[in-house]
């Protein structure tokens, strides 16, 4: 459709259990027993994705890649980008900088030997990098990580980190790791999230369109956009217990999602975020040649 911006498109791959929504309903202990879903959604997104033509980045808990390596295999040699969402969704604020480090080391390696590829980006559990973990970017590039895209830069009742730059930007003076924030768009000085998860399947598609034409076309910049497996599963067991607010966001419109995503592919350029990543690195170094020389010396 004549759209000049490639944006970044993102699966979060955990299955219905693992959302942050029911962890105080599910202990981890009974993930095992519960009924694996992701392997056949994710082969429903990766022909999603093969019928628009589209390539995209798979953030992968470390939990699923050590019991779906054929499934990261399935992924990689479809041309997408497997990349790190931490061991078992725990938040980054919830964790010190030891135990952070240790969870994304195991996690690169665990799925590094599922598909012999290069792991070089990370996604927060639930965009859990912000004001509480200055310590977090450090570990990433210490450990090879490239880019991250793990702040949300707005205000929300389980994460945010509202004061975060909206786009690109170098989070360490040391190193050129690059954090790619979740797209939110501005409505007269408000931010709004407008990445996708629960925004994207609750309200209406104009919104995402307005959204996604606003950053592309005004800000002319790349849109960073995610979804989860389990969003386009109507038949995943329900989760009784969990408070309403969590149930209501969790279980509207399933039905409806896979619709809306071919919608949103076709409509929008989509590629994989580590190609995004180099893009936006690039720009941000040329951007520093020019605007600060002496910090080059
Ligand atoms: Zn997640």
């Amino acid at each position: 459709m004549g759209a000049s911006v490639v944006n970044g498109l993102s699966v979060d791959v955990e299955d219905w259990f693992q959302v942050g929504a029911f962890e105080d309903v599910i202990e981890r202990d009974q993930w095992a027993g519960l009924d694996d879903r992701v392997e056949r959604n994710v082969h429903a997104i990766l022909d999603l994705f093969d019928a628009a033509n589209a390539s995209a980045t798979f953030f992968t808990l470390g939990w699923v890649a050590e019991r779906h390596a054929p499934l990261l295999r399935a992924i990689a040699d479809r041309g997408h980008e497997i990349a790190s969402h931490g061991w078992d969704h725990e938040r980054v604020f919830r964790m010190d900088r030891a135990s952070f480090a240790a969870d994304i080391e195991r996690t690169r390696k665990t799925i590094e030997d599922c598909c012999g590829r290069r792991v070089i980006g990370y996604r927060a559990p639930s965009f859990s990098i912000d004001q509480r973990t200055p310590w977090a970017f450090d570990e990433l590039a210490a450990q090879g990580y490239l880019y991250s895209s793990s702040v949300a830069p707005v205000a929300h009742d389980h994460y945010g980190w509202a004061e975060a730059p909206r786009f690109a930007f170098n989070p360490l003076p040391w190193h050129d790791l690059v954090e790619l924030p979740v797209t939110t768009a501005e409505f007269r000085g408000r931010r709004l999230a407008a990445g996708g998860g629960g925004f994207f399947r609750v309200l209406p598609y104009a919104f995402s369109r307005w959204a996604i034409r606003q950053v592309n076309r005004t800000e002319g910049r790349p849109a960073i956009f995610y979804f989860h497996p389990w969003e386009i599963d109507p038949g995943q067991p329900r989760v009784s217990g969990a408070p309403i607010r969590s149930r209501l966001r969790h279980y509207t419109n399933l039905g409806k999602m896979a619709g809306k995503l071919r919608q949103l592919i076709e409509e929008f350029a989509w590629g994989r975020i580590d190609v995004i990543a180099h893009h936006e690195a690039a720009r941000l170094a040329a951007e520093r040649a020019v605007g600060l020389p002496a910090r080059r010396a």
